[in-house]
């Protein structure tokens, strides 16, 4: 029989219950004990559901109170010794790990956090030593989790993150050496342990993530995999069957790294259906396949048919025991349940699917090849009406955003002259200083802010009495920033809860949900819109604003727009259309409201792409060239409609470009606004090395600590970027937008900052 296999569960429950309790653990509301229990009874009751979906291998271990990588990092004994010297007890030692720990004389920041390959999930990365020794705990959560499902009557697959990956995905601590995966001999005889006592405790298979295989690696990487491996098959009954899984990604590349003698080899077929045949001519004489055929990426119900035909090829090559059929990944990355959501359309609602009922999904299907269509006839017919009713809608359908993205011309996406005639145009109506200050977008969202946008959702004032407190704001901004000195004003965002949802609810063809929350790293989760038809603009949505901002101003008002890639890659993207398609869409709205904002008399407008960089395909090669092209086609498309004497700003949050600075140099922006003050000046090379010529303005103090920076220190700042761009190119402005921050040491900051930049136009 062909059994069906989810690789991992969402962890904050059906009211992101989790942050609730970790949040209130925290802040000493709740005890350890209580916040232990909470957790307790989160696992059992995604065990459950997974149970009662009729899922036949239910994942234990996926659960974690903070990062998955995290837990493997206390239970291998990795822990650098800042966070073992004060004695910390084991919980407030992972806390602290996360999210750093400041109380009672104990002050420690956390580990890094980075991206989970090229999902909005963050891990915190293994940082080891040059010695570093590694030791399994006495009760591994692997091992106590298991007997936890196994004590309630579910047999679990404990999932571990595999040793190279592990390895591969740390870094070596600050002021050591090591090269991670130099480790390894040392690292493998804890797996071995861990693995024994899995099987002592009566696991008879473990999922064991390897998505790292995904990479382009390095040769000392690849190589690991293989004696890796060889180790765990020598030790045949001691420790559970190996399910080696792969995801987010094809592995044909890396075929030869695929352990031969394993139990069970796990790839991702909604990414790169095309790897089944390689991979199937690749498996060893008795592996089982693991065909991820349910996307864990996004919210769509699989399309059963397709789902269906795909096992099938593997179950005739195969036959039906050497076939499993699986989410695609963990099923971290979609929300706990679509029954929660009670205000979507039930049109588009029977389109979607979350992890509860993509539990179902995949025990459908795996009914479906085991027994025969027959046996869930209904199932499929539904599946078939509703993929069906998704095609035809007019609601994903428009033919006027079709008929306009037949019209787009090389000639749109190009501003009408090169920069150096722009910039003299843009300098005679502008009439800016050197070195020219300005602010990246947002102000302090206040507590008044969020108190008014709450009653206007609820009802409780009237649009207009919004509008005239969003129009106070917008005013005090500028009045601020008259007093502060600034430039070029801003008006100050405080009408946008967040920088995509604002604009999708402003866009035909979105979808918005209320309790659709991923995990995006700890205790913070995001509610992404959902992307389900063509899009298009049916009004302007911000000219309103920039327009009352510019009658008020007496500098030039930047105009705040978010690019066409970031609103697509922090959306929950269609699957039924190229997301470069979707991009375009995105880019010819945004287009319009750029050139309603340039007649409004906006002459500076910011169009902020940071997760540009986020959507890279993971591998470079052609996918990423491909990427890159249709990504900065998007954003010159959506800025190009306007006059040379308009300046097009956009930024990004990072000052990382050395893998693709040709895409960012073609974006043509007259001015770039990047994040520089906690990354090294030294980044700023590639500007001179490929003699950029526009502007850049390098973020001269960090947006995200309340800690004022000096004037002495910003001068500094500004003196080494110096030594790279020159006098004329250079910008001043702050990291980021300043939403998250108090009016106070934001007012102390910018007056530094504007001081600073006052003090280099004397020396120039
Ligand atoms: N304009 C946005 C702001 O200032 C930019 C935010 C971002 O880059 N993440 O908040
Ligand atoms: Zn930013």
């Amino acid at each position: 029989m062909v059994q069906s296999a989810i690789l991992g569960f969402p962890r904050m429950g059906v009211n992101r219950d989790l942050k609730k309790a970790t949040e209130a653990y925290w802040g000493g509301k709740l005890s350890q004990a209580d916040l232990l229990a909470e957790a307790k009874r989160l696992r059992l009751a995604h065990w459950k559901i997974q149970k009662d979906a009729g899922v036949d291998i239910i994942p234990s271990n996926d659960f974690a109170l903070y990062d998955q990588v995290l837990c493997h990092i206390q239970d291998f004994g990795a822990v650098p010794e800042r966070y073992t010297k004060d004695g910390l007890d084991t919980i407030d030692q992972y806390f602290a790990m996360g999210r750093g720990h400041q109380k009672e004389g104990v002050d420690v920041p956390s580990l890094e956090m980075v991206k989970w390959f090229d999902s909005n999930y963050h891990y915190v990365k293994p940082t080891l030593q040059d010695n570093q020794t590694f030791k399994l705990v006495d009760s591994p959560k692997a091992v106590v989790e298991f007997k936890e499902a196994k004590e309630a009557g579910i047999n679990t697959r404990p999932v571990l993150v595999g040793p190279v990956s592990f390895l591969h995905l740390g870094k070596a601590d600050r002021g050591q050496s090591v090269n991670p995966i130099d480790l390894l001999d040392k690292l493998v005889p804890v797996y071995e342990q861990l693995l024994t006592q899995l099987k002592e405790a009566g696991a008879e298979t473990v999922q064991i993530d390897e998505p790292v295989l995904v990479f382009d690696l390095p040769a000392k990487a690849k190589a690991a995999f293989k004696p890796t491996y060889e180790k765990f098959a020598a030790l045949g009954d001691k420790i559970p069957k190996l399910v080696f899984t792969t995801y987010f990604g094809d592995v044909v590349h890396n075929l030869e790294a695929l352990p031969k003698d394993i139990h069970a080899v796990h790839v991702d077929l909604v990414r790169n259906p095309e790897q089944l045949e390689t991979v199937l001519g690749a498996l060893g004489p008795k592996t089982i396949l693991s065909a991820g055929v349910v996307d864990g990426r996004n919210i769509w119900k699989t399309n059963m048919k397709r789902a269906i035909e795909t096992a099938e090829t593997a179950i005739q090559k195969l036959g039906k025991d050497r076939v499993i059929v699986a989410t695609s990944s963990s099923l971290l990355h979609t929300p706990h349940t679509l029954a929660s959501e009670k205000k979507l359309d039930p049109e588009v609602a029977d389109w979607f699917s979350f992890a509860s009922e993509k539990a179902v999904e995949i025990a459908v299907i795996a009914k479906a090849v085991t027994e025969g269509p027959a046996a869930v006839r209904e199932q499929l017919e539904a599946n078939a009406k509703s993929m069906q009713a998704r095609a035809t809608s007019s609601r994903t359908n428009n033919p006027q955003v079709k008929d306009r993205q037949s019209k787009v011309t090389e000639q749109d996406h190009k501003r009408k002259s090169e920069f150096p005639t722009r910039i003299g145009a843009q300098e005679k109506k502008l009439k800016l200083p050197l070195f020219p200050t300005t602010t990246i977008g947002s102000f302090p969202q206040t507590k008044e802010i969020r108190v008014q946008r709450n009653k206007f959702t609820k009802g409780e004032i009237t649009e207009a009495e919004y509008d005239k407190f969003i129009e106070k704001e917008i005013l005090d901004n500028v009045k601020i920033q008259e007093e502060l000195g600034l430039d070029v004003y801003v008006h100050g965002e405080p009408e946008r809860n967040d920088m995509v949802q604002y604009f999708g609810e402003r866009l035909d063809g979105y979808a918005f949900t209320t309790h659709a929350w991923v995990q995006s790293y700890g205790s913070r989760c995001v509610r992404p819109p959902i992307i389900v038809g063509d899009i298009s603009r049916p009004a302007p949505m911000t000219v309103k604003e920039s327009k009352y901002a510019v009658s008020v101003s007496n500098k030039p008002m930047k105009g705040m727009l978010t690019g066409p890639v970031t609103c697509l890659r922090w959306s929950f993207p269609r699957d039924d259309v190229h997301q470069s398609v979707q991009a375009q869409q995105l880019a010819l709205a945004l287009r319009d409201e750029v050139v309603d904002l340039e007649k409004a008399g906006v002459d500076v407008i910011q169009v902020d792409e940071p997760a540009l960089r986020e959507g890279l395909p993971l591998r470079s090669g052609k996918e990423r060239d491909a990427y890159l092209d249709w990504a900065v086609k998007a954003f010159k498309l959506s800025t190009s409609g306007v006059e040379d004497a308009t300046q097009i700003h956009s930024h990004f949050c990072y000052s990382e470009f050395q893998d693709f600075f040709h895409a960012i140099a073609a974006l043509d922006a007259d001015v770039l606004s990047i994040e520089n003050s906690k990354s090294d000046a030294k980044l700023l090379r590639v500007f001179v090395d490929s003699a950029y010529p526009r502007h850049i303005g390098p973020g001269v103090y960090d947006i995200h600590s309340p800690r004022v920076p000096s004037e002495q220190e910003i001068k500094d700042r500004i003196e080494e970027m110096l030594q790279y761009l020159k006098p004329d190119q250079l910008w001043i402005d702050p990291d980021c937008g300043l939403k998250t921050r108090q009016w106070k040491e934001t007012k102390e900051a910018l007056v530094n900052m504007v001081n600073a930049a006052k003090y280099f136009r004397t020396k120039y």
